[in-house]
């Protein structure tokens, strides 16, 4: 990433978004291999994600819709300045947005952006989700539909896939290699072997790649400070059907994130198990998931056969028995424009749900004590059951791996140093404590702009750059974004509105040293909250 002419050679690592002390969301990562030919460095760039922070409606900064990574040294932004160096191909390890939700924001600042790899499930998601902004698929670059196992010759790099079981299909980790050196991503993952829609996890895969030698691994530190296993797939399909039979005779609405794909198999599978029929009742992100699951050839009937699978549109769902079947819908996060809310606001063709109806939301106690807040406002819901993870701590899991999973995946993968990724600061000193018996671990966070070099089997650090994010800006223009820098720790601070005014009464008071753009943001910002109360 540095301009240093007498860079030596090695395989160089930088995060660029998702290794911080406030944000995780925007991952990003850049690849870099030096090697000297004829005396002369030849260097070549692979990125790897391009996530973006979406800042939610009810943010007072919603002039910024959300925050990505800083590509400006790979892709020209905003016609300002030509880009130092052009990057081989973009590899995406899954789709959610957090890993690829910066494309349609640089794609819709009409920047052009290097050839994309990634599963044929990411790739239709990401279709999905740019005609769902009304993004042309034309302003797409050339897409490369990888597998797990293949190895792929990108410029000066071989890449080679790795299936990750997560929370959606079609998740992979990267190994990338070049005549220097190797390094294992592990992409999102946990240690799952029962996955019902996506990859489980591949033992022999990952052997065969720490036979062949992995440097270092990059790991995802989600969880990872966290005892034990992440529940597996197959044990949260037996909580859920042991719910279901154990309600026999009532309703049951399981309400699941849109984005964990995941889940619905284990939902439908244990629905499957327990005689019930399943009525999706989801929002538009819900809906555009289960289309690029049908668009990439993965069929949710075959993974439970036996269940009737309808939309709650269909004149078959409303005919059913309700309490032989089981709403998926989406709301868990208590917004109130989802149709689980929608439903009981009785809104037109949603099918509401009966007055003994038990909902299944694996929320924590304070969150599931909002949820409860949320539901008193609706008398329709007296009657109702109500099961969160308090209840049932066996229907919660995550798709992130935690120690157990960790030490598996190390013991097959055998890494010289390890390096936790997606995770603030706290979280990395812990995991490089917890774990420097295992395999060398740094004694600090690698955190975005960091450069590392591998060379030789040795990690060392390499040199640091300002690795500040970019927030679109929303112009009105059709889809033009327009990009300004956003200061380190801004974006989650300034969502409150206390944190905004406070900071830019600082700004007034001693001159502090605000981007141009960035203190007109702000301040229409303020003028608008302060019109607005
Ligand atoms: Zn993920």
């Amino acid at each position: 990433m540095s301009d240093t002419p007498d860079i030596k050679e090695g395989l160089y690592w930088t995060p660029l978004g998702g290794n911080d002390s406030s944000d995780i969301r925007a991952n990003c990562h850049i690849f870099e291999s030096v090697s000297k030919e004829n005396g002369r460095n030849v260097r070549d760039f692979l990125i790897v994600d391009l996530g973006a922070d979406e800042l939610p409606a009810s943010s007072v900064l919603n002039a910024f819709s959300s925050v990505v990574p800083d590509l400006s040294d790979f892709v020209k932004i905003n016609d300002k300045k030509t880009p130092l160096h052009k990057a081989s191909a973009l590899f995406l390890t899954h789709s959610h947005t957090d890993h690829m939700g910066g494309i349609a924001q640089y794609l819709a600042a009409g920047v052009k952006l290097p050839e994309i790899y990634a599963s044929e499930f990411t790739l239709a998601m990401l279709k999905k989700e740019l005609v769902f902004k009304n993004i042309p698929l034309s302003a797409l670059p050339k897409l490369h539909p990888v597998k797990a196992g293949e190895k792929i010759k990108i410029g000066a790099f071989t890449v080679e896939p790795v299936q990750a079981p997560h929370s959606v299909p079609g998740c992979l980790g990267i190994k990338v290699s070049d005549k220097n050196a190797s390094i294992y991503h592990s992409g999102d993952i946990k240690a799952d072997t029962s996955s019902f829609l996506g990859e489980p996890l591949d033992k022999e895969h990952l052997k065969k790649i720490g036979n062949e030698n992995v440097d270092l691994m990059l790991f995802d530190a989600v969880s990872a400070d966290k005892a034990g296993f992440a529940r597996s797939e197959k044990d949260i399909c037996s909580a859920y059907a042991k719910l279901f039979e154990k309600h026999n005779g009532k309703q049951v609405v399981s309400l699941i994130k849109s984005s964990h794909m995941e889940r619905f198999a284990t939902v439908l599978k244990a629905a499957e198990k327990a005689k019930r029929n399943v009525i999706i009742q989801g929002g538009s992100e819900m809906l555009v998931n289960l289309e690029g699951l049908k668009e990439a050839g993965i069929s949710l009937q075959s993974v439970a056969p036996g269940v009737k699978i309808l939309n709650h549109t269909s004149p078959e769902a409303r005919a059913l028995p309700p309490e032989q079947t089981v709403i998926l819908s989406s709301g868990i996060e208590g917004n109130e424009e989802a149709p689980f809310f929608k439903a009981l606001r009785k809104e037109k063709n949603y099918i509401v749900p009966q007055e003994n109806a038990v909902i299944i939301a694996p929320l924590g106690k304070k969150d599931a004590e909002a949820f409860k807040e949320k539901l008193a406002d609706y008398k329709e819901c007296a009657g109702f059951s109500f099961i969160g993870k308090n209840e049932c701590p066996e229907i919660d899991g995550s798709g992130h791996s935690q120690k157990e999973d960790f030490m598996l995946i190390a013991n097959m993968v055998r890494p010289n140093t390890v390096v936790p990724i997606h995770c603030r600061t706290q979280k990395a000193n812990k995991f490089n404590n917890m774990y420097s018996y295992k395999c060398n671990t740094l004694p600090f966070q690698v955190k975005n702009g960091v450069t590392l070099r591998v060379s030789n089997g040795n990690v060392t650090f390499s040199h640091r750059r300002n690795a500040q994010s970019l927030g679109g800006i929303k112009t009105d223009q059709g889809h033009t974004l327009r990009f300004v820098p956003v200061p380190e720790k801004h974006v989650r601070a300034t969502s409150k509105l206390e944190n905004v005014l406070d900071e830019y009464k600082s700004s007034q008071q001693v001159g502090y040293a605000f981007q141009k753009e960035k203190s007109t943001v702000m301040r229409k910002a303020v003028e608008d909250m302060l019109k607005s109360r």
